[in-house]
């Protein structure tokens, strides 16, 4: 048995831990499965939205028009392999060079392995689904394992040969029809990037708008324009999946008022949200609790139930983002480094952002929440982009920011954009929010470059 001071499970931001704990004098293990770098890296945040670029790059030719730009004879082109070859090269030959790096240093160790636990604190590292005679163990352990795509049970689903977007982001040919089953944010990203090159998209969800968690004007404006652009079938349940000889797909799926329908199409993806890998580690044979969804349990300094065992990121399932594991990184390598002094969490003023067409970002509670919260008198403005000059330049028609605001000590509640770079814009409700007092004032107060984006969110600030 090779004995370290920290392992860590898992090479996303479970990495960022690694490295630096290597770099203060431990002596630490990296276990990893898959690629190096974890999903962002290999099948998320990174080539989803370097796929999106294309997306984004064939939208604004084909609006170009409204602009006085005509694109003439042979019109517009989409070299599909080209765009996911792109993608792969970069992102695979990243994932290769923390490898080759790691595999060149002492300090972390490497194991390229699955492993899970066989006793306290203590792994076995598998090789397919085998384990080798290798045990490694470590006084302080990161689970860091990170979530993979859920799989709902549908009657024919398994048999189909679904994909789901890890397949989805490195697919060769560009589905002519694609079904989701699914409308949150993963599918919303994918269907505008494959529906702006042209693939005839349906999407089937269960509840009755897409992006449901987003406020409820966000999410009621984003799905009155995808229901323009796309087959949108609202509070459907699927039912089943078949495949006939010509490998069409055929899902049937049924609403409330047991209204069934059929869709067809040549691709289905999957894309129902994502559960824990925590299934894998085999947790229990240490002790480490879970939640009823399988997210790993931590306290507010993101230790598990076993004293020494730590968890960040998606295995914990609070905020499933890239931005959220680094920041739980952080924390989480303080707090294994000095248990007598560890520092609770700040997830305060936690962003998020969409990057479909429209873009959507938002940050602290959505209305629907203050409503039912009763907690807070608010205020709320919302302004269009269109009424402010770069608003009118770009013709951004749909796009807004909304301020929800406390009348009390006029602190931001939450702020909600859809449009043009919203995922830039958000950026100064966050820092007004987190690093200044926290007032819509602050963002009153602040001179904003006329003519430039950011207008549309002093403005709806003003409103106030
Ligand atoms: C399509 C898509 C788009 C996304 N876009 C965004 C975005 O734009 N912005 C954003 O903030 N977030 C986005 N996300 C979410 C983001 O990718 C994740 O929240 C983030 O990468 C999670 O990081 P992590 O370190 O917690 O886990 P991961 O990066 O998933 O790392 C976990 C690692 O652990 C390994 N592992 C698991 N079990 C074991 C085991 N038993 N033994 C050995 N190794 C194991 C896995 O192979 C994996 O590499 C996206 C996700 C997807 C799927």
């Amino acid at each position: 048995m090779q004995k370290f001071d920290l392992i860590v499970i898992g090479s996303g931001s479970g990495l960022d831990v690694a490295n630096a704990a290597s770099q203060q004098g431990l002596k630490v293990a990296i276990v990893e499965k898959g690629k190096l770098g974890g999903t962002c890296l290999n099948r998320g945040c990174i080539p989803s939205k370097m796929i999106i670029h294309s997306a984004d790059l064939v939208e604004k030719i084909k609006q170009a028009e409204i602009f006085g730009i005509k694109i003439n004879d042979g019109g517009l082109s989409i070299d599909f392999q080209k765009i996911i070859s792109r993608v792969n090269e970069t992102i695979d030959s990243h994932s290769l060079e923390i490898k080759n790096g790691l595999e060149r240093s002492e300090n972390p160790r490497l194991f390229t392995r699955e492993c899970k636990f066989v006793g306290d604190k203590t792994f076995v590292l598998m090789e397919g689904n085998e384990a080798k005679e290798e045990i490694i163990s470590a006084d302080k352990i990161l689970i860091a394992s990170g979530a993979r795509p859920i799989i709902p049970e549908i009657k024919g689903l398994k048999v189909s040969g679904y994909i789901t977007s890890d397949e989805a982001l490195r697919i060769l040919h560009q589905p002519r029809v694609l079904t989701f089953i699914g409308g949150g944010y993963i599918a919303c990203e994918l269907a505008h990037f494959f529906g702006s090159l042209g693939t005839e998209i349906n999407i089937i969800q269960k509840s009755n708008s897409l992006l449901p968690h987003e406020d409820e004007e966000t999410s009621k404006k984003f799905t009155e324009i995808f229901s323009k652009k796309f087959k949108v079938y609202l509070g459907y349940n699927t039912e089943s999946v078949s495949r006939d000889n010509g490998n069409e797909f055929h899902v049937i799926a049924r609403n409330s008022n047991g209204k069934s329908i059929e869709v067809e199409s040549d691709q289905l993806l999957v894309s129902v949200g994502r559960g824990p890998n925590s299934d894998i580690l085999d947790v229990t044979k240490t002790g480490v609790q879970l939640n009823e969804r399988g997210f790993v349990k931590v306290d507010e300094y993101l230790e598990t139930s076993v004293k020494g065992i730590f968890a960040i990121g998606d295995a914990v399932g609070k905020y499933q983002f890239k931005h959220n594991s680094n920041n739980e990184a952080k924390y989480a390598y303080h707090n294994i480094l000095n248990p007598d002094k560890k520092i609770v969490v700040d997830y305060f003023a936690m962003p998020h952002a969409i990057f479909s067409s429209p873009q959507i970002a938002g940050v602290g509670f959505t209305e629907q929440e203050l409503r039912t919260m009763k907690q807070y008198d608010y205020q709320k403005s919302v302004f269009p982009y269109i009424n402010t000059a770069m608003g009118k330049t770009i013709e951004d028609k749909d796009g807004f920011v909304k301020f929800l605001v406390d009348k009390k000590d006029r602190k931001i509640l939450g702020c909600h954009i859809m449009g043009s770079d919203a995922s830039i814009l958000i950026h100064e409700v966050l820092v007004a929010m987190k690093a200044g007092d926290g007032k819509i004032d602050s963002i009153n107060k602040t001179i904003h470059i006329h003519p430039a984006l950011s207008e549309v969110v002093a403005r709806a600030a003003s409103s106030i």
